[in-house]
């Protein structure tokens, strides 16, 4: 077990490696952070894992990290007082990439630096960013409770492998110490350390320690002394949800976001609020601005990160928001939860039920609110989840209109796939006489578009929205009305376009009607075996048939997801 082997990276990590160091050098700096961040959860881990084993602390319960250099060697050293890594734990976590789907991910990679380092973004950078300003990295580490024979070292230049083997560590936790490249130097430098741990740090609640600086000089004649170094916290150390609103400036909330979430992007919007009476609860909801790369993955990681009493509890606490709400990221500390909850507990306390429902409002108000203040913005939300939200009505019938006024679709209106068109919108634009607000649903928009159904709106002027999402039918089946006014598929049923025909219209189509009688009941024989009906239809003005579903009738697009589910 001690000895020393040589492994190598699994395959993805090689690739993930190259292009990171590639595509992201231009935010180089981002590494610290990362590895900040790491220690940052380590410490949560520990201080979560001590709740029911004391002994874990070893008898040194503080917990933070310190960061030193050595300008001479130009490395630099993050240490931390957290949970530590077993042998397993360090060749599992700092040799393979254990999120399902990363080989589709690597595989969308173009080879265009800009594309790929907003992919590799949402994918989350981590741990393997430090290789882009060393040369060299060492991890010395311990987990927490195991002998001081157990510690571990890692070692790896970054190129497809790293050695392992056990060494004795008396501190737990983990010690990583980066050889910096020779055109990297800025990185031992205490002053830009300080202020990059300002610029991303400021908001991790543990403290993150430097050496103090000593600027006193010698007293002439005197032997300078050989003193202990001192340290000191170089950021605020504070759990930033803690603070008041008013506190906390934009980029902090921005930091934030990307150490909850992994993102690397700007969140788009986000809502912080402290909740006192009778369940006392704070929660930071963000709207991330781009799709993570598994968001249609069952096994992506959703919820939001749970702490009670500031203590960190959980990752991916799913009961706290509806699925429909999945890309939601953030945090919410409990002041009523016992220390050790767990899911199941989640699961059945009625409490976590309303809290639900309130954070499931608090969304929705979040949203209303970009929309109203921040078009452009509510658009790139919709762009990314969209499709998402469109699981509301059918998922959260409670909040079906409040869903409903965020929707957004594409419409004869604008003539483009765009989907940007809101029922409230919609409803303005009716027509005198219009009950009803139309649809069409099919496999594309394209489809949807030259669809022979839309002749006789396009000739009335009759706006119609044009579905062409997957999930479309199944929210249509949920979505019955919108301020008084039902939902008509154009392609079912008998037309009824309301009181938007004059009688003159009537007359003229009754009329048509009876020349072709003769000829609809040929069609009738005809297709006797095919069809239920043929009806004279003045719902054409240019094509000469088509094919209507009766009211009711599963549509194209029900039909191909229940035929692939094997219904
Ligand atoms: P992520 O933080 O998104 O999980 P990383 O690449 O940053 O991904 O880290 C990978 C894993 O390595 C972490 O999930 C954790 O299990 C382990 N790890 C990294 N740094 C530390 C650390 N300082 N202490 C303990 N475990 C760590
Ligand atoms: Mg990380």
């Amino acid at each position: 077990e001690a000895q020393k082997e040589t492994l190598g990276f699994q395959t993805e990590v090689k690739q993930l490696l190259h292009l990171m160091i590639h595509s992201l050098y231009s935010n180089k700096e981002i590494f610290l952070r990362e590895l900040i961040s790491n220690a940052s959860d380590a410490c949560d881990k520990l201080r979560y894992n001590a709740l029911e084993n004391d002994a874990l602390y070893e008898g040194q319960s503080d917990l933070q990290v310190t960061i030193t250099t050595d300008s001479e060697n130009n490395s630099l050293t993050i240490s931390d007082t957290g949970i530590g890594m077993s042998r397993q734990d360090v060749i599992d976590h700092l040799g393979t990439i254990a999120k399902s789907g990363t080989a589709e991910f690597l595989s969308q990679l173009t080879g265009d630096q800009k594309k790929d380092s907003q992919l590799i973004g949402q994918f989350g950078v981590g741990f393997y960013s430090s290789f882009i300003v060393a040369e060299e990295v060492e991890v010395v580490t311990r987990k927490a409770g195991s002998a001081s024979g157990e510690g571990v070292r890692w070692v790896s230049k970054g190129d497809g492998e790293f050695t392992i083997e056990n060494v004795e560590k008396a501190e737990r936790g983990t010690s990583i110490t980066l050889k910096l490249k020779a055109d990297e130097k800025e990185f031992s430098e205490d002053f830009r350390l300080r202020n990059l741990i300002r610029k991303y740090s400021d908001h991790i609640a543990v403290p993150v320690l430097m050496e103090k600086q000593d600027f006193s000089q010698p007293e002439e004649g005197e032997e300078p002394v050989e003193k202990a170094p001192e340290f000191e916290a170089v950021n605020e150390a504070k759990a930033l949800w803690t603070r008041s609103r008013t506190d906390v400036k934009d980029e902090e909330y921005q930091e934030f976001y990307k150490h909850v979430s992994h993102d690397f992007a700007d969140p788009l919007a986000w809502s912080h609020n402290k909740v006192e009476g009778k369940l006392e609860y704070t929660s930071l909801l963000y709207l991330p601005g781009k799709a993570p790369f598994d968001l249609y993955h069952r096994e992506a990681s959703r919820g939001l990160k749970l702490y009670v009493q500031r203590v960190f509890i959980m990752d991916d606490a799913e009961q706290f928001l509806p699925l429909y709400l999945r890309f939601i990221k953030g945090v919410v500390d409990s002041n009523d939860l016992s220390l050790n909850v767990s899911r199941e507990i989640l699961q059945q306390d009625p409490n976590i039920t309303s809290m639900k429902s309130a954070l499931t409002k608090r969304v929705l108000d979040m949203l209303s609110k970009l929309a109203k203040n921040d078009a452009e913005k509510y658009q790139t939300f919709w762009n990314e989840f969209g499709s998402v939200l469109k699981e509301g009505p059918g998922e959260d019938f409670s909040n079906k209109e409040k869903i409903a006024r965020l929707l957004r679709f594409a419409s004869t209106h604008n003539d483009s796939d765009v989907q940007n068109v809101a029922l409230a919108e919609y409803v303005e634009r009716m027509q005198e006489g219009q009950d009803k607000i139309y649809y069409l649903t099919a496999e594309n928009y394209n489809t949807a578009k030259s669809s022979p159904h839309l002749e006789i709106f396009r000739k009335k002027g009759i706006e119609v929205l044009l579905l062409a999402d997957r999930i479309d039918e199944w929210l249509m089946s949920h979505l019955t009305e919108f301020d008084g006014k039902s939902f008509q598929d154009v392609a079912k049923g008998e037309l009824d376009l309301g009181d938007t025909e004059s009688e003159e219209d009537k007359k003229a189509q009754e009329e048509a009607a009876e020349k072709v009688e003769g000829m609809v009941e040929r069609v009738k024989e005809l297709l006797k075996e095919q069809v239920d009906d043929v009806r004279v239809t003045h719902r054409l003005t240019e094509s000469p048939a088509c094919v209507v579903l009766n009211d009711g009738e599963m549509g194209e697009q029900m039909r191909q997801i229940m035929a692939a589910a094997g219904q």
